[in-house]
């Protein structure tokens, strides 16, 4: 199987089978987002502990595939992870998206960079970019306790 059949088949399974998709009851973060142009809505809820330790992310949307692939495995990346390093992730994977040939963060396995790198084929398509980029603005939003949905035609 060539790189491109398996990164097809990740946002597949991710996009048809989303991975922590629900909502959990005792979040201390949340936030909304919204992608008018494609009509992908997603609401991030996660819990940080007080080592500001991601200790459960959850989501709830609806959406094109990608959106959705998009959201199940940036939860699952995220989960125990420290702040620092999921601002360090969230930069990593923004820059790739938009114009970095690939990630440089040492904190993820080689599977972990393989499953960010399935959602690298946007890239080409603009349109696409801000339905594979809609989770992680909202889990910045959420972090940060931004007020108001976001939405990706208002941001950027
Ligand atoms: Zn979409």
């Amino acid at each position: 199987m060539d790189l491109k059949d398996l990164y097809q088949q990740l946002i597949l399974d991710h996009g048809k089978n989303p991975r922590n998709l629900g909502k959990f009851e005792n979040f201390n973060k949340d936030a909304k987002g919204h992608n008018p142009l494609c009509g992908d809505k997603v609401h991030v809820y996660l819990k940080l502990d007080e080592n500001k330790k991601i200790s459960d992310i959850k989501f709830e949307g609806e959406g094109c595939a990608i959106s959705m692939a998009s959201a199940s495995i940036m939860t699952e990346l995220m989960k125990n992870k420290e702040e620092p390093e999921v601002k360090e992730l969230i930069d990593d994977f923004l820059k790739m998206i938009k114009d970095s040939p690939e990630l440089s963060s040492k904190i993820i396995s080689e599977d972990e960079k393989t499953k960010l790198m399935s959602l690298s084929g946007v890239k080409k398509y603009p349109m696409r970019v801000k339905c594979a980029t809609l989770p992680w603005h909202t889990l910045v939003s959420a972090m940060t306790d931004k007020p108001g949905e976001v939405n990706t035609e208002k941001e950027d």
